[in-house]
Protein backbone atom coordinates (compact mmCIF):
# COMPACT_ATOMS: atom_id res chain seq x y z
CA UNK A 1 0.00 0.00 0.00
CA UNK A 2 1.50 3.40 -1.16
CA UNK A 3 2.21 5.93 2.16
CA UNK A 4 1.85 9.17 1.92
CA UNK A 5 3.99 12.06 2.54
CA UNK A 6 3.11 14.03 5.96
CA UNK A 7 3.56 17.19 3.89
CA UNK A 8 0.64 15.91 2.05
CA UNK A 9 -1.40 14.12 3.94
CA UNK A 10 -1.91 17.50 6.28
CA UNK A 11 -3.19 19.84 3.57
CA UNK A 12 -6.06 17.22 2.65
CA UNK A 13 -9.32 18.05 4.39
CA UNK A 14 -11.19 15.62 1.88
CA UNK A 15 -10.44 12.69 4.72
CA UNK A 16 -10.37 11.83 8.20
CA UNK A 17 -6.85 12.59 9.78
CA UNK A 18 -6.53 9.59 12.56
CA UNK A 19 -4.37 8.71 15.49
CA UNK A 20 -4.08 5.46 16.55
CA UNK A 21 -2.64 5.23 20.49
CA UNK A 22 -1.34 2.18 21.56
CA UNK A 23 -0.14 3.73 25.08
CA UNK A 24 3.07 3.54 23.93
CA UNK A 25 5.86 6.03 23.35
CA UNK A 26 6.35 6.61 19.56
CA UNK A 27 2.52 6.79 18.67
CA UNK A 28 2.10 9.30 21.27
CA UNK A 29 5.18 11.33 20.38
CA UNK A 30 3.88 11.56 17.06
CA UNK A 31 0.61 12.56 18.82
CA UNK A 32 1.90 15.40 20.29
CA UNK A 33 3.93 16.33 17.48
CA UNK A 34 0.87 17.14 15.64
CA UNK A 35 -1.01 18.45 18.11
CA UNK A 36 2.14 20.72 18.40
CA UNK A 37 2.54 21.58 14.50
CA UNK A 38 -0.48 20.67 12.59
CA UNK A 39 -3.76 21.81 16.00
CA UNK A 40 -5.82 23.41 13.25
CA UNK A 41 -6.27 19.63 12.01
CA UNK A 42 -9.71 17.62 12.20
CA UNK A 43 -7.10 14.90 14.26
CA UNK A 44 -9.12 12.15 15.99
CA UNK A 45 -6.83 10.05 18.49
CA UNK A 46 -8.31 6.68 18.82
CA UNK A 47 -7.34 4.15 21.32
CA UNK A 48 -8.61 0.45 20.51
CA UNK A 49 -8.74 -1.09 24.30
CA UNK A 50 -7.80 -5.18 24.54
CA UNK A 51 -9.53 -4.86 27.80
CA UNK A 52 -5.90 -6.45 29.24
CA UNK A 53 -4.06 -3.30 29.05
CA UNK A 54 -1.68 -2.49 31.39
CA UNK A 55 -2.99 0.11 34.52
CA UNK A 56 0.11 2.42 33.15
CA UNK A 57 -1.46 2.46 29.94
CA UNK A 58 -4.92 3.86 30.98
CA UNK A 59 -3.07 6.22 33.29
CA UNK A 60 -0.87 7.47 30.72
CA UNK A 61 -3.66 8.68 28.24
CA UNK A 62 -5.74 10.24 31.05
CA UNK A 63 -2.42 11.81 31.81
CA UNK A 64 -2.18 12.93 27.73
CA UNK A 65 -5.78 14.40 27.58
CA UNK A 66 -5.22 16.29 30.53
CA UNK A 67 -1.77 18.18 29.77
CA UNK A 68 -2.87 18.48 26.33
CA UNK A 69 -6.91 19.05 26.55
CA UNK A 70 -8.18 16.61 24.29
CA UNK A 71 -10.24 13.76 24.10
CA UNK A 72 -9.41 9.87 23.40
CA UNK A 73 -11.90 8.10 21.49
CA UNK A 74 -11.98 4.45 23.01
CA UNK A 75 -12.94 1.93 20.89
CA UNK A 76 -13.02 -2.14 21.19
CA UNK A 77 -13.77 -4.82 19.66
CA UNK A 78 -17.51 -5.46 21.66
CA UNK A 79 -18.11 -2.44 19.65
CA UNK A 80 -18.24 -5.01 16.52
CA UNK A 81 -21.63 -5.77 15.00
CA UNK A 82 -21.07 -9.12 14.10
CA UNK A 83 -21.01 -10.24 18.07
CA UNK A 84 -23.35 -9.03 19.40
CA UNK A 85 -22.05 -8.61 22.90
CA UNK A 86 -23.61 -4.95 23.94
CA UNK A 87 -26.65 -6.73 24.20
CA UNK A 88 -25.98 -8.91 26.57
CA UNK A 89 -25.23 -8.48 30.33
CA UNK A 90 -22.54 -6.19 32.00
CA UNK A 91 -19.55 -4.93 29.58
CA UNK A 92 -16.81 -7.86 29.49
CA UNK A 93 -13.34 -7.46 28.48
CA UNK A 94 -12.92 -8.07 24.81
CA UNK A 95 -10.23 -10.30 24.60
CA UNK A 96 -12.15 -12.76 26.87
CA UNK A 97 -15.32 -12.55 24.82
CA UNK A 98 -13.10 -13.54 21.79
CA UNK A 99 -11.20 -16.09 23.66
CA UNK A 100 -14.18 -17.95 25.27
CA UNK A 101 -16.57 -17.58 22.41
CA UNK A 102 -15.29 -16.98 19.00
CA UNK A 103 -11.90 -19.15 19.41
CA UNK A 104 -13.06 -21.72 21.86
CA UNK A 105 -10.24 -21.21 24.59
CA UNK A 106 -7.26 -21.11 22.33
CA UNK A 107 -4.93 -18.58 23.32
CA UNK A 108 -3.16 -16.21 20.52
CA UNK A 109 0.54 -16.61 20.05
CA UNK A 110 3.45 -15.63 17.77
CA UNK A 111 2.22 -17.67 14.81
CA UNK A 112 -1.45 -17.82 15.34
CA UNK A 113 -2.16 -14.01 16.22
CA UNK A 114 -5.65 -13.38 16.23
CA UNK A 115 -5.98 -10.61 19.46
CA UNK A 116 -4.20 -8.19 17.02
CA UNK A 117 -6.33 -8.77 13.82
CA UNK A 118 -9.78 -8.97 15.72
CA UNK A 119 -8.52 -6.80 18.95
CA UNK A 120 -6.81 -4.06 17.12
CA UNK A 121 -7.35 -3.74 13.25
CA UNK A 122 -11.43 -4.96 13.06
CA UNK A 123 -12.56 -2.17 15.38
CA UNK A 124 -10.13 0.23 14.08
CA UNK A 125 -11.75 -0.51 10.36
CA UNK A 126 -15.13 -0.80 11.97
CA UNK A 127 -14.23 2.93 13.57
CA UNK A 128 -13.38 4.42 9.78
CA UNK A 129 -16.49 3.17 8.52
CA UNK A 130 -15.35 2.84 5.15
CA UNK A 131 -14.67 6.43 4.63
CA UNK A 132 -11.63 8.43 3.33
CA UNK A 133 -8.95 8.40 6.06
CA UNK A 134 -5.73 8.79 6.72
CA UNK A 135 -4.15 6.64 9.49
CA UNK A 136 -0.72 8.57 10.85
CA UNK A 137 1.60 5.81 12.40
CA UNK A 138 4.75 5.98 14.92
CA UNK A 139 7.05 4.35 13.33
CA UNK A 140 10.23 6.32 13.81
CA UNK A 141 13.05 6.96 11.01
CA UNK A 142 15.69 4.88 12.89
CA UNK A 143 13.98 1.70 12.63
CA UNK A 144 12.31 -1.11 10.21
CA UNK A 145 9.49 -2.38 11.45
CA UNK A 146 7.36 -5.36 9.75
CA UNK A 147 3.59 -5.24 9.45
CA UNK A 148 1.07 -7.47 10.90
CA UNK A 149 1.69 -10.80 9.40
CA UNK A 150 -1.33 -12.50 9.86
CA UNK A 151 -0.36 -16.97 9.34
CA UNK A 152 -3.73 -17.53 10.88
CA UNK A 153 -5.64 -20.46 8.88
CA UNK A 154 -9.16 -22.03 8.62
CA UNK A 155 -8.06 -24.89 10.49
CA UNK A 156 -6.35 -22.72 13.72
CA UNK A 157 -10.11 -22.04 14.41
CA UNK A 158 -12.15 -24.48 12.77
CA UNK A 159 -14.58 -23.92 15.44
CA UNK A 160 -15.03 -20.02 15.20
CA UNK A 161 -18.13 -18.14 14.73
CA UNK A 162 -17.04 -15.43 12.94
CA UNK A 163 -14.40 -17.01 10.40
CA UNK A 164 -13.12 -14.33 8.08
CA UNK A 165 -11.48 -15.46 4.43
CA UNK A 166 -9.72 -12.67 4.22
CA UNK A 167 -7.59 -14.39 7.23
CA UNK A 168 -5.59 -17.13 5.53
CA UNK A 169 -3.51 -14.39 3.67
CA UNK A 170 -0.05 -13.66 4.98
CA UNK A 171 1.45 -9.87 5.30
CA UNK A 172 5.29 -10.95 4.67
CA UNK A 173 7.51 -7.86 4.82
CA UNK A 174 5.32 -5.15 4.47
CA UNK A 175 5.13 -2.20 6.11
CA UNK A 176 3.17 -1.59 9.23
CA UNK A 177 -0.40 -0.53 8.16
CA UNK A 178 -3.15 -0.36 10.77
CA UNK A 179 -5.54 -1.71 7.97
CA UNK A 180 -5.00 -2.97 4.26
CA UNK A 181 -8.26 -1.29 3.22
CA UNK A 182 -7.71 0.91 0.29
CA UNK A 183 -9.44 4.06 1.74
CA UNK A 184 -6.96 3.86 4.87
CA UNK A 185 -3.85 5.23 3.58
CA UNK A 186 -0.67 5.23 6.08
CA UNK A 187 1.46 8.14 6.92
CA UNK A 188 4.43 7.72 8.75
CA UNK A 189 5.40 11.78 10.25
CA UNK A 190 7.80 10.17 12.18
CA UNK A 191 10.00 9.01 9.74
CA UNK A 192 8.76 11.79 7.09
CA UNK A 193 10.80 14.49 9.73
CA UNK A 194 13.67 12.18 10.53
CA UNK A 195 12.67 11.53 14.27
CA UNK A 196 14.40 8.83 16.13
CA UNK A 197 14.31 6.94 19.35
CA UNK A 198 16.33 10.53 20.97
CA UNK A 199 14.14 12.70 19.21
CA UNK A 200 10.83 10.29 20.86
CA UNK A 201 12.25 10.60 24.14
CA UNK A 202 13.26 14.65 24.29
CA UNK A 203 9.72 15.66 22.65
CA UNK A 204 7.92 13.42 25.30
CA UNK A 205 9.78 14.81 27.94
CA UNK A 206 9.73 18.36 26.92
CA UNK A 207 6.28 18.58 26.78
CA UNK A 208 5.54 17.75 29.94
CA UNK A 209 4.09 14.41 29.81
CA UNK A 210 7.32 11.59 30.07
CA UNK A 211 7.25 8.23 29.05
CA UNK A 212 5.27 6.18 30.64
CA UNK A 213 6.25 4.28 33.47
CA UNK A 214 5.94 0.99 32.54
CA UNK A 215 9.14 1.37 30.90
CA UNK A 216 11.26 0.78 33.66
CA UNK A 217 10.16 -3.17 33.69
CA UNK A 218 8.77 -3.63 30.47
CA UNK A 219 9.76 -2.51 26.98
CA UNK A 220 6.06 -2.75 25.11
CA UNK A 221 3.23 -1.57 25.28
CA UNK A 222 0.05 -4.02 25.38
CA UNK A 223 -1.70 -6.42 26.79
CA UNK A 224 -0.40 -7.31 30.60
CA UNK A 225 -0.18 -11.53 28.56
CA UNK A 226 1.42 -10.17 25.45
CA UNK A 227 3.15 -13.74 24.77
CA UNK A 228 6.26 -10.98 23.21
CA UNK A 229 7.41 -10.44 26.64
CA UNK A 230 10.88 -11.50 27.67
CA UNK A 231 11.46 -13.63 30.98
CA UNK A 232 12.30 -10.32 32.58
CA UNK A 233 8.83 -8.97 31.81
CA UNK A 234 7.14 -11.74 32.52
CA UNK A 235 9.36 -11.35 36.21
CA UNK A 236 8.50 -7.22 36.25
CA UNK A 237 5.22 -8.10 35.67
CA UNK A 238 5.05 -9.88 38.61
CA UNK A 239 6.97 -7.33 40.56
CA UNK A 240 5.04 -4.46 39.64
CA UNK A 241 1.34 -6.58 39.13
CA UNK A 242 1.03 -10.05 40.89
CA UNK A 243 -2.57 -9.48 40.46
CA UNK A 244 -2.16 -9.63 37.15
CA UNK A 245 0.23 -12.02 36.51
CA UNK A 246 -2.05 -14.42 38.47
CA UNK A 247 -4.88 -13.64 35.77
CA UNK A 248 -2.15 -14.60 32.91
CA UNK A 249 -1.52 -17.56 34.73
CA UNK A 250 -5.23 -18.26 34.71
CA UNK A 251 -5.23 -18.73 31.19
CA UNK A 252 -2.97 -21.26 30.65
CA UNK A 253 -4.69 -24.59 30.67
CA UNK A 254 -4.02 -28.40 30.15
CA UNK A 255 -6.72 -29.48 28.25
CA UNK A 256 -7.67 -33.05 29.06
CA UNK A 257 -6.25 -35.03 26.04
CA UNK A 258 -2.62 -33.31 27.16
CA UNK A 259 -2.66 -30.28 24.99
CA UNK A 260 -1.07 -27.17 26.66
CA UNK A 261 -2.28 -23.93 26.38
CA UNK A 262 0.48 -21.68 27.84
CA UNK A 263 1.26 -17.80 26.53
CA UNK A 264 5.00 -18.72 26.31
CA UNK A 265 6.03 -21.88 23.93
CA UNK A 266 8.94 -22.50 26.21
CA UNK A 267 7.35 -23.33 29.42
CA UNK A 268 4.50 -22.29 31.21
CA UNK A 269 4.20 -19.31 33.97
CA UNK A 270 4.14 -21.08 36.88
CA UNK A 271 7.38 -22.98 35.61
CA UNK A 272 8.62 -19.05 34.77
CA UNK A 273 7.77 -18.03 38.10
CA UNK A 274 10.30 -21.22 39.40
CA UNK A 275 13.51 -19.00 38.13
CA UNK A 276 15.53 -17.87 40.64
CA UNK A 277 17.47 -15.84 38.19
CA UNK A 278 16.33 -12.13 37.58
CA UNK A 279 16.75 -11.00 33.86
CA UNK A 280 17.38 -8.00 32.94
CA UNK A 281 15.89 -6.39 29.57
CA UNK A 282 17.10 -6.79 26.55
CA UNK A 283 18.44 -3.09 25.75
CA UNK A 284 17.80 -3.04 22.29
CA UNK A 285 13.98 -2.91 21.25
CA UNK A 286 12.30 -6.03 20.24
CA UNK A 287 11.87 -5.43 16.62
CA UNK A 288 9.60 -8.86 16.62
CA UNK A 289 6.79 -7.53 18.25
CA UNK A 290 3.58 -6.24 17.66
CA UNK A 291 4.38 -2.74 15.87
CA UNK A 292 0.70 -2.33 16.52
CA UNK A 293 0.33 -2.83 19.54
CA UNK A 294 3.76 -2.02 20.93
CA UNK A 295 4.31 1.72 19.08
S1 LIG B 1 -0.35 -6.76 22.87
FE1 LIG B 1 0.22 -8.89 22.40
S2 LIG B 1 -1.48 -10.14 23.23
FE2 LIG B 1 -2.24 -8.00 23.08
S3 LIG B 1 -3.23 -7.88 21.08
FE3 LIG B 1 -1.13 -7.22 20.79
S4 LIG B 1 0.03 -9.08 20.17
FE4 LIG B 1 -1.95 -9.72 21.07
Amino acid sequence: MTSIHLSQAVQDLSRRHIIPLSGGKDSTALAVYMLEHYSSLPLEFVFTDTGAELPETYSYLRRFEAIFGIKIIRISALDLPELRVRSKNGRRSPFDVFLNEVYSGFLPSPQIRWCTRMLKIKPFEHFINNENAYSYIGIRADENREGFRSTTTKSDYKNSKTYNKTEGKTERGKPVVFSHLGNILPVYPLKDIGFGLRDVNNLLINSGLGLPTYYQWRSRSGCYFCFYQQIGEWQGLKIHHPDLFEAAKAYEITKPNGRKFTWSQHRSLEELEKIHKRYTLSTNEAQNGCAICHL
